[in-house]
């Protein structure tokens, strides 16, 4: 079997939000897609040991949020790279409840659903959790969903070219004029990540220009939140 053949395969990515009425949480996931128009239909497909599996059984409901092309990559960080167990992932987002106290995540989104399960289907490692739309709405019409295949390729867990962290190409030539060390990329290995010196990161303080080895060592990558120790040169 040629994995790389799966690749192939596009998808979108979404936050899918759940609650049991005490706890609720979100992961990122990209298996959503419409299976009727009428009545509206929705499936996801579900880890087992995901902890927003078990709300949704509980409670029947889930809400899914169409991530934006230019999606932070915190909000990527903390519904993708964390488990809810440990942490409140809604904390610091901009976020809904229906009338069914579904949380739905609005920040950085396009568009969202709020789904009640209509027949859950066990697949193995994964449940497929097939729904019909109840409710939904439209964000914002001025931007591009964010898909698979762009975050892997494009974003690279870097920055988008509109964001603060944007570098001039005159800074840029002047980076590449130093030595290959100052400029060395480092990769971190829990999510992929790659630390750019020539961009830095700005959203913790890191200006661009700054070689790995200057980072302080309590930085903590963007995305995952793994230590400096988890990145090797790239
Ligand atoms: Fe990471």
């Amino acid at each position: 079997m040629k994995q790389e053949a799966f690749f192939n395969i596009s998808y979108g990515l979404y936050i899918i939000s759940s609650s049991d009425g005490s706890k609720k949480n979100g992961y990122i996931g990209n298996t959503v897609f419409q299976v009727t128009a009428s009545p509206a239909q929705i499936a996801i497909g579900c880890n087992k040991d995901n902890y927003t599996a078990s709300l949704i059984e509980k409670s029947g409901m889930y809400s899914i949020s169409v991530l934006k092309q230019s999606v932070k990559q915190n909000i990527i960080g903390t519904f993708g790279y964390h488990s809810g167990k440990d942490i409140d992932k809604f904390e610091n987002i901009e976020y809904i409840e229906t009338e069914n106290n579904t949380p739905v995540v609005t920040e950085d989104c396009l568009a969202w659903f709020e789904c009640k399960v209509v027949k859950q289907v066990d697949v193995g490692t994964h449940i497929l959790f097939i729904a019909e739309v109840i409710e939904n709405d439209v964000i914002a019409t001025d931007a591009e969903p964010l898909t698979y295949s762009y975050y892997h390729k494009i974003k690279k867990g870097l920055a988008p070219k509109n964001a603060p962290t944007y570098v001039d190409p005159e800074l840029l030539k002047k980076e590449k004029a130093e030595s290959t060390e100052v400029m060395q990329k480092y990769r971190c290995l829990a999510c992929g990540y790659i630390y750019d010196p020539a961009i830095g990161d700005e959203d913790s303080g890191i200006p661009p220009g700054t070689p790995f080895k200057d980072i302080p060592d309590d930085w903590v990558c963007p995305t995952c939140g793994s230590t400096k120790d988890m990145f090797e040169p790239f």
